[in-house]
């Protein structure tokens, strides 16, 4: 069982190797090789019908003829006996020679045939016959007359006859059977034939449909499913996961290769693009010297709390922070450093805001805390909180560092302009109330 399944995984490997159009024309073929033994039997059959037509020209019917001759010369030699015997012309008995001796070239001619056995025994029964009949007949001529002398004779010499002419037509007989068997079997087997190609026929062509078929059912569900991944490819829906499967070498089996080292590198760039996206995103977003959001998240984040303020009941604040005298940081240490002294003050108000609130460069040494759902008390907690965190920092070089805080929540009919204002109203006051230390905008 296994020997046979391993033969039918090893024939259908070798069927997936070949072309479409071989897979087409093994229809055929195997539909010839499934006939071939029928082909065999037909030619045999052919062969034996060419040796009994042949026989039956070159054997039978020449010794049919012979023999049908034989009969009526030995007919004739009776005839010119008796005339000879009445007309008492001994010399006439010898007339019947050269019948006689057609006869006998008659039965010679065809001694090398299968009938070798009759025709010897009917030569033999001739050559009696007439050397008797000759013998007699003188006697009865020289013996004017007299029968009584020659009665055992002449009995003698009708049982001879009787004997030769029975052999003649035994023969005759015969052969004509033979050939008639012969003819018989010759319609026999051209009906056979016939029947037989009919069959062979109709087994090669079922064979062969069959196959064309299987291999045409095959060939449309790879040609639909080539068709069906396109379409997706041309969509644009295509599941990376997923490659087309394929265990065919054909012209089908390539496209499909070929589709899927396509799909593998569409999926190798799409994962590029995403990373790329997903860079530009974030270098879009974000601050490059600080590493906190740019204006334009920012903006985008304020617009959002905006609409969420205006569907909900809900409330947010926003605090601007600005570097108390930074100018003095560029001004004493240089441009580097005040630039490694907004990033570490970046990095410490990353540090203590909550994972809820979102933290950017507003521009320069200003920074921006949008702070979603806090209202006047958390924003001021928070701040407070910043700011305590950055006195007690310690800054590269320049040691410490404080900063003033101002701080505005969202009313009602606010937009963006007016919460930052507000908020710049309120630093300005922190500003002015002699720095380091967080102010909350009141009308
Ligand atoms: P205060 O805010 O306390 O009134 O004093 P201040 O010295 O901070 O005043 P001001 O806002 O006028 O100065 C801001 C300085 O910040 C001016 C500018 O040189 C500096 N600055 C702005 N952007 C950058 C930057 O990206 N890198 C560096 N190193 N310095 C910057
Ligand atoms: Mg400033
Ligand atoms: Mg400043």
């Amino acid at each position: 069982m296994n020997k046979i399944k391993q033969r039918i995984r090893k024939l259908l490997f070798q069927y997936q190797r070949l072309s479409i159009l071989k897979k087409f024309l093994l229809a055929p073929i195997f539909g010839i090789v499934l006939v071939l033994p029928f082909y065999v039997f037909i030619f045999l059959s052919m062969l034996e019908m060419k040796y009994s037509a042949e026989s039956v020209n070159s054997e039978l019917i020449p010794i049919y003829e012979i023999s049908h001759e034989n009969i009526l010369l030995l007919e004739n030699i009776v005839n010119e006996m008796n005339s000879a015997v009445l007309a008492k012309e001994i010399a006439w008995v010898e007339a019947s020679n050269k019948r006689a001796d057609t006869i006998k070239e008659n039965l010679n001619k065809y001694i090398g045939t299968s009938y070798k056995k009759e025709l010897k025994k009917s030569l033999k029964a001739f050559e009696t016959y007439y050397l008797e009949v000759k013998k007699v007949s003188k006697k009865m001529i020289q013996t004017s007359h007299n029968y009584k002398e020659i009665e055992d004779d002449t009995k003698k010499l009708i049982d001879n006859y009787t004997e030769t002419n029975m052999l003649f037509k035994d023969l005759k007989l015969k052969v004509k059977n033979e050939i008639e068997k012969n003819f018989s079997s010759l319609y026999d087997n051209t009906n056979f034939i016939f029947l037989k190609g009919n069959e062979i026929f109709f087994i090669w062509f079922l064979t062969s449909s069959f196959i064309i078929f299987l291999v045409h059912r095959d060939i449309k569900h790879r040609i639909k499913s080539i068709v069906e991944s396109s379409k997706e490819i041309a969509k644009g829906d295509v599941d990376f996961e997923k490659r087309l499967c394929t265990v065919s070498y054909d012209e089908l089996g390539e496209i499909v290769r070929s589709i899927n080292i396509f799909i593998n590198k569409l999926h190798k760039s799409h994962v590029q693009l995403s990373l790329a996206k997903k860079e530009l995103d974030t270098l879009y977003i974000t601050d490059r010297l600080t590493n906190v959001y740019n204006r334009v998240k920012i903006d985008e984040i304020i617009d959002m709390e905006l609409k969420k303020q205006k569907r909900y009941d809900y409330v947010f604040s926003i605090i601007l922070i600005d570097i108390d005298y930074f100018k003095l940081v560029n001004d004493t240490h240089g441009h580097l450093l005040g630039d490694l002294v907004l990033k570490e003050f970046a990095a410490i108000l990353k540090e203590n805001i909550r994972d809820t609130d979102f933290v950017g460069r507003w521009g320069g040494e200003e920074f921006i805390i949008v702070c979603p759902q806090t209202d006047e008390k958390g924003a001021l907690a928070l701040a407070e909180h910043l700011r305590n965190s950055i006195e007690a920092s310690s800054f590269t070089a320049v040691e410490k560092k404080t900063a003033s805080f101002g701080i505005s929540t969202c009313q009602k009919n606010d937009d963006i302009a007016s919460i930052i204002d507000n908020a710049d109203k309120a630093l300005y006051r922190a500003k002015n109330n002699g720095r380091n230390q967080v102010v909350y905008y009141k009308n």
